[in-house]
């Protein structure tokens, strides 16, 4: 699925193509991809793209008094070119440009439309782990109980981090997935945040990664995957750090790769 990186890499590839532009058509050709809206599709018509900016996993195109939200869940792909057949929805610009294209092939992705003044409760999202502060999360972590990797993955805490980059920070400083998130000592907090934010930077500065089906607007694939260090290896393969064997367990349904020599 699509995680931070990976959304704001599309993101920052939509703004000189779609910022400033007039919206004359959303074709919705998939209804299911569409809900929760005070507009119908055919409302947009007209209305400028003021901004495109993202809020955790949400790519958001700003109508001024609304919103539009796309969330690509596991497949969804935005492209940007000719329409796609395959498209579940389809945006057309009143300059004749080139259009964006909404493909999704196992339909779980959403475009929704919102007053942009209901936008916190509409998404509920937490904080954004590369604006908040240190202290912010380490207070964050305190708060709250259960364990740390399912913790990180809930939206509601942090907003766009996801199996790939939780894992990857994990890893890097140094913390086993299954520690109880309330037992992490101050400086593990730290380390853990700054991991974080350097996992997350170091996937947008690559272009996020393609594991399955990822590809930016234009359908390219990113490069952060060739810098994984854990994410996707096999269980028993060698801990690139100690060389212990890496271990691999279920947690909330999702496969988490850990080192249990130097994950503490
Ligand atoms: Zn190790």
């Amino acid at each position: 699925m699509p995680e931070l990186p990976e959304v704001e890499t599309i993101v920052r590839e939509m703004r000189p193509a779609v910022q400033g532009r007039v919206l004359r058509e959303m074709a919705v050709l998939d209804s299911s991809a569409f809900s929760l809206s005070p507009l119908a599709p055919e409302q947009v018509k007209g209305l400028e793209v003021l901004s495109v900016r993202r809020r955790g996993k949400y790519i958001l195109m700003d109508l001024g008094s609304f919103c539009i939200a796309i969330h690509l869940r596991m497949t969804g792909q935005l492209r940007w070119g000719e329409p796609d057949p395959r498209s579940r929805v389809i945006f057309r610009f009143s300059d004749g440009s080139q259009t964006l294209s909404f493909v999704d092939v196992r339909r779980l992705g959403k475009v929704l439309i919102f007053n942009t003044e209901d936008m916190s409760k509409v998404l509920s999202l937490g904080q954004e782990p590369l604006e908040c502060g240190c202290d912010q999360f380490l207070e964050g972590l305190r708060q709250r109980r259960g364990r740390i990797k399912p913790l990180l993955m809930n939206q509601g805490f942090v907003a766009g981090l996801g199996n790939i980059y939780v894992t990857e920070a994990l890893f890097a400083s140094r913390i086993k997935p299954t520690r109880r998130a309330s037992d992490l000592t101050q400086r593990e907090g730290r380390q853990l945040f700054q991991a974080i934010q350097n996992c997350l930077k170091m996937g947008i500065q690559n272009g996020g990664s393609s594991f399955r089906n990822y590809v930016d607007l234009y359908g390219n694939p990113g490069r952060t995957q060739k810098k994984w260090r854990v994410y996707a290896k096999p269980a028993g393969s060698a801990c690139p750090r100690c060389t212990q064997k890496l271990r691999f367990v279920m947690m909330a349904q999702r496969g988490t790769v850990y080192c249990p020599k130097c994950q503490r």
